[in-house]
């Protein structure tokens, strides 16, 4: 199964797909988590994307396409994936397209997380990340057990240079303009569910896999 989580800067896909991941036993592939990975090994295409990452902008089409493009030939995601961040505007949406085409794939699920402003912006000002697995966590909601520490993997936890509030700002401006777009463009391929991502993640996971057990038309939009 190869399915794309949509959805604004904390509506929750890293944690839904991470969860949604394990259970469905798919990989999970967050152009985020790669692209952060890339700043921290310090390679080229780190390099190149750090600038627009610390602003809030995206990181230009091609790097990031061809990024996830090769993730997806992995040998790992070859029974299936879960897109976590990608595409992120319409030139993406069109190159993934075409590059499943091409390997006689194509996507079976696009789930759009739909968060209204004020949960998004309160949950992104406290979010916290694990420096090793990536695992989410929040100051408030879901805090570690030890503070600062990962729960999972005992690495330290730290908050995101563009979870700042201007930068949050910037991200949901960016969002509107570049991603949203992406609703309608699935809307017409007939593959867009939605699911309210307000809800607390125990909730809107089990949402999800009702929706993929049993694809609703009445949540299809
Ligand atoms: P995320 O972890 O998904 O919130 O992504 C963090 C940042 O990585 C974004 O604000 C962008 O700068 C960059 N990024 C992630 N995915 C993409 C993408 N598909 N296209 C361009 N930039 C991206």
């Amino acid at each position: 199964m190869r399915i794309i989580l949509l959805g604004a800067p904390g509506a929750g896909k890293g944690t839904q797909a991470k969860t949604l991941a394990g259970k469905l036993r798919l990989v999970h592939i967050s152009t985020g988590d790669l692209l952060r990975e890339n700043v921290s090994q310090g390679t080229d295409l780190g390099r190149q994307a750090k600038d627009f990452m610390n602003k809030g902008l995206l990181v230009p089409d091609d790097l990031v396409t061809e990024m996830i493009i090769k993730r997806i030939d992995n040998s790992d995601a070859l029974g299936g994936f879960i897109l976590d961040g990608y595409p992120r505007n319409i030139k993406q949406a069109i190159s993934l397209d075409e590059s499943l085409k091409i390997r006689n794939k194509t996507i079976d699920f696009v789930i759009d997380l739909a968060a209204s402003e004020p949960v998004i912006i309160q949950r992104l000002s406290g979010r916290l990340v694990c420096s090793r697995c990536n695992g989410n966590y929040h100051i408030k909601n879901m805090p570690p057990k030890t503070t600062g520490i990962c729960d999972s993997c005992g690495s330290p936890l730290y908050q995101r240079l563009d979870d700042k509030e201007e930068t949050i700002r910037k991200r949901l401006e960016v969002y509107k303009k570049e991603s949203a777009p992406l609703i309608q463009y699935y809307r017409t391929k007939q593959k867009l569910y939605q699911v309210c991502a307000d809800d607390e993640p125990d909730v809107v996971i089990d949402n999800i896999i009702c929706l993929l057990k049993e694809p609703d038309d009445s949540v299809k939009v």
